[in-house]
């Protein structure tokens, strides 16, 4: 097994391209193709990527919840501790 040595072509840029330039063996775009493409996909949903996620949340509100209880009943003590920190890091900006 030598998968180094195996090159690929990218449906993207055409390029033919080192294996390990793909995330995944069976992608047929490259990394900088996906990178690209996800960037710019991004920029295009920003709402849609917005609405997507709001939804998620709603969906998934008392999963989220839940999880975010169990974090904080978990790390109680490091959330307390933290913001003992912060308020003493902050105490100035606090009182005034
Ligand atoms: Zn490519």
């Amino acid at each position: 097994m030598d998968n180094q040595n195996k090159m690929k072509l990218c449906n993207q840029c055409n390029i033919l391209k080192s294996i390990n330039e793909f995330y995944k063996s069976n992608s047929n775009s490259c990394k900088i193709c996906l990178n690209k493409y996800q960037q710019e996909y991004r920029k295009n949903n920003v709402l849609k990527i917005k609405i997507q996620t709001k939804r998620y949340y709603q969906k998934n509100k008392l999963k989220i919840q839940a999880k975010n209880k169990k974090y904080e009943e978990k790390n109680i003590l490091k959330i307390k501790q933290r913001k003992k920190e912060y308020n003493l890091k902050n105490k100035d900006k606090i009182n005034k």
